[in-house]
């Protein structure tokens, strides 16, 4: 289905041919023409499916047939301010033949930007992005009148749940009118999420794409191996893709992972940078800005890199542990091969998380091949779950080396 269809005004269909943006997805397809017509709507949709312009399209092609009234019309909540930022950035690209206006209201920063978030608030962006957190510590103060909400968009709902969102996102709710537009995004429908819905949403239509599939594009595999053998195992990666590879990708579970496995990195040579929530405000947004222009090669992040982060370009993705959510695999390898184009996704399993693993294939349904790792490394562990018998002797073992009393 063409964009043309849809009806949308000349403005705005000018910034989607100056996008290039000419067919819709199927979550697009299917969810414009239900926002159009004034419905609620709960849509499970993985990101790079292309849910972003799903969401943002018909809301611009409303504002832009109203009449403007400076008051902000729209509120999105996204579960990162990277996130926010991205959506207020496609927003911008979308409406520059229009007069809708966006303003993203997120953390950190200084006193200044808490200011001018304040202003778009009160002057009226048409359409704000915001984290949970930081539009509740404006809604605190009583400058910000919500009456003039048409819509609430929740983006990644389950992931915003599962960072703790719920109270924060009911208390936003309930600022807002009870005639409004409330559209639900989210990867995954847990039981949570429709309790959610349940309280947010009224007569809502939904959607659902398969869920949990990584992109088709995605070339997958994995190797057994040691955490020993890891660092030389990214070095044989990328000896052997070449020079020419511009972006890589390295995953791993928590703050202090992420900085070892740098460290790491830089000392055997291969120059890294690193990417999570420790980090302050501008640091990141300059991180990510050095990674898209390909001032940083190799990028070692948290999973907050992992869910709707647009980058393009990023031939590789390296699970350097396995992540412990079978859902955050899915996007984080989703990082590459972004809408239509190709990439690899590189697991390292270590004997340990061998179940995970296994848990992953299921949520799948496919098999990740395993590769043998290269000549001259020592011998890879078989992809086998530890048997508990093995856990418990080796526990044994360890208690009797350990003394009965202190001495
Ligand atoms: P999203 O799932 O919203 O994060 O979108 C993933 C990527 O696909 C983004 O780079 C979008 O700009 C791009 N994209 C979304 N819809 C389309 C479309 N209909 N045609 C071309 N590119 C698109």
């Amino acid at each position: 289905m063409k964009f043309t269809e849809f009806n949308f005004g000349n403005e705005l269909q000018e910034g989607l041919d100056m996008m290039g943006f000419e067919k819709a997805t199927p979550i697009q397809e299917q969810a414009i023409p239900i926002i159009q017509n004034n419905k609620d709507l709960i849509a499970c949709a993985q990101t790079g499916t292309g849910k972003t312009a799903a969401f943002v399209l018909p809301i611009l092609d409303i504002l832009t047939k109203e009449t403007q009234n400076n008051k902000v019309n729209t509120i999105i909540i996204a579960p990162t301010r990277e996130l926010a930022k991205q959506i207020d950035m496609q927003i911008e690209g979308f409406s520059y033949f229009t007069n809708a206006s966006s303003y993203p209201i997120y953390g950190g920063g200084t006193g200044v930007e808490f200011d001018n978030q304040k202003q778009a608030l009160q002057k009226g962006s048409d359409i704000i992005i915001c984290t949970p957190g930081r539009l509740l510590a404006h809604l605190d103060f009583d400058y910000f009148d919500t009456s003039s909400v048409k819509h609430l968009i929740l983006d990644e709902a389950d992931r915003m749940l599962d960072m703790g969102f719920y109270d924060d996102i009911m208390k936003i709710s309930n600022t807002l009118p009870k005639n409004r537009q409330t559209l639900l995004f989210s990867a995954t429908m847990p039981p949570k999420i429709r309790e959610l819905a349940n309280k947010l949403l009224k007569n809502p239509e939904s959607i659902s794409l398969a869920i949990s599939k990584p992109a088709e594009g995605i070339t997958q595999s994995a190797y057994m191996c040691h955490d020993s053998q890891k660092v030389n195992l990214v070095r044989e990666i990328l000896r052997a893709k070449g020079r020419d590879l511009s972006h890589v990708l390295i995953f791993a579970s928590s703050i202090k992972s992420v900085r070892e496995i740098k460290t790491t990195l830089n000392k055997a040579g291969m120059k890294a940078s690193e990417m999570h929530s420790g980090l302050d405000q501008d640091q990141r947004e300059q991180t990510i800005r050095d990674f898209k222009s390909k001032k940083i090669r190799i990028l070692v992040a948290t999973d907050i890199l992992s869910r709707g982060i647009d980058i393009k370009g990023i031939e590789i993705v390296i699970n350097y542990e396995v992540p412990h959510d079978e859902e955050d695999y899915v996007h984080r390898i989703g990082r590459t091969a972004r809408a239509d184009r190709t990439g690899e996704a590189i697991t390292f399993i270590n004997p340990k998380q061998v179940k995970n693993f296994k848990d992953i294939e299921k949520l799948i349904e496919k098999e990740v091949p395993k590769l043998e790792l290269p000549k001259g490394f020592s011998k890879a562990p078989e992809y086998k779950i530890l048997s508990k018998n093995k856990k418990n002797k080796k526990w044994r073992n360890f208690k009797k080396q350990k003394p009965t009393s202190p001495k």
